[in-house]
């Protein structure tokens, strides 16, 4: 059975940065949640973020692969550099993810760690880029799909045809 790295805040964990969730009620996560396939992660707080933390975005319009590469910096509202905390993180989701043989992630659209179509631009003020988080980049680099909470039907998708394709071929019970 495929497993799927689900962000933490989706699954109601209150670990986002003002200590609230994101939790998700959407039929498929809970359908994957009672097979028992989810595997939850935040990669903020395994990098040793404490909640609540101040706000943080990648700085300069780029995202997460230029964070990853030393050419661009995650900076919280205080100033704070805490690149080396986010790519904590996203290295130990990448691991957790390997550990399972996981091939999916669903991760909260617009965080500077797991935002995967979006993130926020680096200056406060609520403008957003199109890009990857920290995490969401190191996950796709190492060739794991990652989608948003926005497409779950997408995801469901690919994990069927993911089983599959994996699915052993059925012996015939009278052969010959
Ligand atoms: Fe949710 Fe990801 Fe932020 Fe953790 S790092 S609170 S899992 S969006």
């Amino acid at each position: 059975m495929e497993s799927v790295l689900v962000s933490s805040c989706l699954l109601g964990q209150a670990v986002r940065y003002d200590g609230s969730d994101k939790l998700c009620r959407h039929a498929v996560l809970q359908r994957w949640i009672d097979e028992g396939r989810v595997l939850a992660v935040c990669p903020e707080i395994a990098g040793g973020l404490p909640t609540p933390r101040p706000a943080a975005e990648i700085v300069g319009g780029v995202g997460g692969l230029e964070v990853l590469a030393g050419m661009a910096k995650v900076v919280d509202s205080a100033a704070q550099n805490v690149s080396m905390e986010f790519i904590k993180g996203a290295e130990y989701a990448l691991e957790r993810a390997k550990s399972k043989g996981i091939r999916i992630a669903v991760l909260k659209e617009g965080s500077p760690s797991c935002g995967s179509n979006y993130i926020y631009d680096g200056t406060f003020t609520a403008n957003t880029i199109g890009g990857l988080g920290v995490t969401a980049a190191l996950l796709e680099k190492a060739g794991i799909q990652v989608f948003s909470e926005a497409e779950l039907e997408e995801a469901d998708a690919l994990l069927k045809q993911l089983e599959m394709t994996c699915a052993p071929h059925r012996q015939p019970k009278n052969p010959g």
